[in-house]
């Protein structure tokens, strides 16, 4: 059965699949968003969203409704409690120092899927599909998608932004580099007597960072990242233990941790897809990238894909081409690889060098953290990278 066409199709209701949809659906564009949940499932995970992700998401309306929603994250601390020979000395990122109020938002990622499912709903030429991608063809000049329920639409391009196990990844030949980590991440929220301050805290330990994330007035949201044996174990703690054992790792700084709501289990690797693109596809988000919540990246990396290829797009209708033509798409991957791949790079350094309990690694660790402590121009380049700003000059 041949369904009416749609320009494009995205495979994947996720973050970076509506905020795509939602923006080319902006730009006048017929999108069709295959696999939107049926029910928003909270799993405590919540998204620091920096300067990048919001340039991209006030660019098209979508910006405000995630900062109503978020908590504003002043400062980025980070406490070494490895007990290594070396220790890092604790430092303190602010994001008044680059001239900013905040460096972002803290969204749990149940409100980010809820505010843009509403705006999409509401959204002309945005057609939302519970069914699933399931395969594709490409013949034509079209790529011809076939959803789970049996249905086939022809358009002139699909997005995969269908998460880690990516299903179009997958039909469209592209491999990926996938390195498993000794880790999961427990995910939780909890209330506490103390002012977090808008100051979101990592603890870096030996199994990994255990983050606390301001998530509202003395409520946090945490990251634990720790050995998988390890959270067998806390997982079938009581909670009023499990919060014991977050306070005891992070000195108290908070008082009593109360925890509230769900926990969340995710296991942690790094993946990249070899290519961003193919014939008529084009990968976003964690279909093409993932690695550990280590200086909160994930989303923002996946938006400056969304941006990158939104841009792409509509330049390319407007001049009247092609916008699944191969020109397009490696135009798009030309631009996204470098900060990709760099990104994934610079995150698996970092948690290797952590968990790796290895002197020079420490020592490497120590010293970088002095350096940003001791020299503020430095620290101030760290601080806009680390947003997804550029270096020097204006903001995105
Ligand atoms: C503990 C933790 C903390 C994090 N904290 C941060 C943070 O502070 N800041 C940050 O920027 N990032 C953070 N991240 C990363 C961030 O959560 C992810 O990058 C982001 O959620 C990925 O969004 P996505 O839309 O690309 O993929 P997903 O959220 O995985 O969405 C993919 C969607 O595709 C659907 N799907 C699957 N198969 C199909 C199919 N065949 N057809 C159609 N649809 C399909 C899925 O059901 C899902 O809805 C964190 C990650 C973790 C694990």
């Amino acid at each position: 059965m041949q369904h009416p066409e749609a320009d494009i199709v995205i495979a994947g209701g996720g973050a970076a699949g509506l905020a795509t949809g939602l923006a080319l659906a902006k730009s006048g564009l017929r999108v069709l968003i295959a696999g939107v949940p049926q029910s928003i499932r909270d799993d405590a995970r919540s998204a620091a969203l920096f300067a990048s992700s919001f340039a991209f998401l006030d660019r098209h309306g979508l910006g405000e409704m995630l900062r109503e929603r978020g908590w504003p994250l002043r400062a980025i601390r980070i406490v070494d409690v490895t007990g290594a020979l070396v220790r890092s000395p604790t430092t303190t990122f602010k994001a008044i120092e680059i001239g900013e109020p905040a460096f972002g938002w803290n969204v749990a990622n149940a409100d980010i899927l809820e505010a843009l499912i509403k705006a999409a709903r509401d959204m002309p030429g945005l057609e939302l599909e519970h069914a699933l991608f399931a395969s594709c063809a490409t013949e034509d000049g079209a790529v011809h998608v076939t959803l789970s329920d049996g249905r086939v639409v022809r358009a002139s391009l699909l997005i995969g932004a269908d998460g880690q196990k990516s299903a179009v990844r997958e039909a469209a030949s592209i491999k990926a580099r996938i390195k498993p980590y000794p880790q999961v991440a427990i995910t939780c929220r909890a209330t506490h007597p103390r002012d977090h301050e808008d100051i979101s805290t990592e603890f870096h330990t030996r199994e990994g960072p255990l983050t606390f994330v301001p998530s509202g007035e003395r409520r946090s949201a945490i990251v634990w990242l720790m050995r998988p044996e390890q959270a067998d174990r806390r997982a079938a703690l009581p909670p009023t233990e499990f919060a014991r054992e977050a306070e005891r790792m992070s000195g108290h700084f908070l008082g009593p941790l109360t925890l509230e709501g769900p926990q969340g289990r995710v296991p942690m690797q790094k993946l990249v897809a070899e290519r961003l693109v193919a014939a008529r596809i084009a990968l976003v988000g964690e279909a093409a990238h993932a690695f550990p919540p280590i200086g909160a990246q994930g989303l923002n990396l996946g938006f400056r894909d969304c941006d990158a290829l939104v841009r792409r797009i509509v330049e390319a209708r407007r001049a009247g081409k092609d916008i699944g033509s191969a020109s397009v798409l490696e135009d798009y991957a030309r631009e996204r690889m470098l900060d990709v791949e760099a990104r994934s790079a610079g995150v698996d350094m970092l948690n290797t060098a952590l968990i790796g309990n290895l002197l020079p690694l420490d020592l490497a660790r120590a010293a970088g953290l002095s350096l940003f402590n001791a020299i503020p121009p430095l620290r101030r380049i760290a601080m806009r990278i680390g947003g997804g700003m550029p270096a020097f000059g204006a903001k995105p």
